[in-house]
């Protein structure tokens, strides 16, 4: 492979890009070897630079529900892009876009459209404070929320440990800000708001996990959090950025029939462009400007051509629901690659939630991020490198969640499900 296209334009790349990338887990460290270098998508599957084919389980990492180059969404960006590709003024579609995304999930009833999922979760995260009149916020190890400064943070050691700073260049004294709680545990979280509830401003969550693996919320969790938080006049934040729109035409909160406070949207709702949204009751987003003091600005927030993407897509899933079918397939994948990894002796955990899937290489559970930590991250690098010979293209690192399109079929899986056949190693 050192001598593929591929090879020659990451060499290429990192003269320029940092790391050859831009965005550090396309470097392929997780699981060695050179990164892939994409060329086109259609439907289900990629193409790369040397004009090899994968069936792609990644999907841009979670936005592309209907697949790569979906006609209706392209012609609906190119009428747009026609028109002029942005105003930095008020348009008729990013009402229309307001409109679906508040119809499809009733805990939205004002919100404000950004470029990425990081600056809406920045946003809430502001928000909350601001209304709060507290700093602190509570989120869970393993959970991801952008790259937002006081977010990254280490998981900590006892139950209340408060963070340090998980990326250079975030002060101590923000990173303090922060609890890092264990997911699924309530307990820890009850302890946190009896010690310090006077000080924290919102509880943000991964309503399912996606970014430690997928990770399901245990029975009670979520509900347990609305409790708390509201028994404490804290926020509480859905960071659906992942699950909207993916489990069902909503938000899991329709699923779980939670109403958060604020909640965060991106990935599919962009339709593959760049677009993300934060909003939630009318109370709360009057703080933000302009009708309140919270500022929050974007020279391409509502850009156009998103706009349109965002809308198409949505109309898509709402005319189609392939829901049910992406259920079903994923259910087939998941028992498949659990029955070869049984055949081949690989101690595996398969997790599944809707159409988003994880294969751990970890013999025991998985229902935080500390037992997520126990995967052997090697042989999930050896088995993705085996796949990606075979055309199957899965994320690049082991605790990331895979997709699966409305455009995969059970040829596909059939591929797929023969290709993981060789690539579980014999224990
Ligand atoms: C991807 C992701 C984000 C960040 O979104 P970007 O568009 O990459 O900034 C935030 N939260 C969750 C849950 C995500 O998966």
């Amino acid at each position: 492979m050192a001598d593929s296209r591929s090879a020659a334009l990451f060499r290429r790349a990192c003269r320029s890009l940092v790391g050859g990338v831009n965005s550090p887990v396309r470097a392929f460290k997780a699981v060695g070897g050179f990164p892939v270098f994409m060329e086109s998508g259609k439907g289900a599957y990629l193409k790369d630079a040397d004009g090899r084919r994968y069936i792609d389980y990644c999907l841009s990492w979670g936005p592309l529900i209907l697949g790569h180059a979906r006609e209706e969404i392209i012609a609906a960006a190119q009428r747009a892009l026609k028109k002029g590709s942005t105003f930095g003024a008020a348009t008729e579609m990013e009402v229309a876009l307001a409109e679906a995304l508040k119809a499809a999930l009733p805990s939205l009833e004002l919100l404000r459209l950004t470029s990425s999922g990081t600056e809406a979760v920045m946003s809430a995260i502001r928000l909350a404070r601001a209304h709060t009149g507290r700093d602190w916020v509570i989120k869970f190890a393993g959970c991801y929320h952008g790259h937002v400064d006081s977010l990254l943070v280490q998981a900590g050691s006892g139950a209340t440990t408060l963070g340090t700073p998980d990326s250079a260049g975030v002060p101590r004294a923000w990173a303090a800000t922060t609890l890092n709680l264990p997911y699924n545990d309530l307990q820890a979280c009850r302890r946190a708001f009896s010690k310090y509830g006077g000080k924290i401003a919102a509880v943000i969550v991964e309503p399912v996990a996606g970014n430690m693996g997928v990770v399901a919320p245990a029975p009670g969790f979520l509900q347990g959090l609305r409790e708390l938080t509201r028994a404490h006049k804290a926020l509480l934040i859905f960071d659906e950025v992942i699950t909207g729109f993916r489990l069902c035409y909503g938000g899991a909160q329709s699923l779980f029939n939670i109403r958060p406070d604020l909640t965060c949207l991106g990935k599919i709702v962009g339709g593959g462009l760049p677009l993300a949204a934060y909003g939630g009751s009318r109370k709360i987003m009057e703080r933000v400007a302009p009708l309140g003091p919270v500022y929050q600005a974007g020279t391409l927030s509502g850009n156009p051509v998103a706009v349109a993407a965002g809308l198409a897509c949505l109309k898509l899933l709402k005319e189609e629901n392939p829901y049910p079918r992406m259920e079903q397939l994923i259910m087939h994948l998941v028992q498949g690659l659990r029955e070869e990894a049984e055949k081949a002796g690989s101690a595996v955990q398969l997790h599944s939630v809707g159409s988003m899937f994880t294969l751990f290489f970890c013999p025991s559970s998985i229902s935080d991020y500390s037992s997520a930590q126990r995967c052997d991250r090697a042989a999930y690098g050896r088995f993705f490198n085996a796949m990606l010979r075979q055309g199957v293209y899965l994320p690049p690192a082991q605790l990331e969640a895979a997709f699966l399109s409305s455009a995969h079929d059970s040829a596909d899986l059939t591929l797929t499900l023969r290709a993981a056949r060789r690539a579980f190693e014999p224990a």
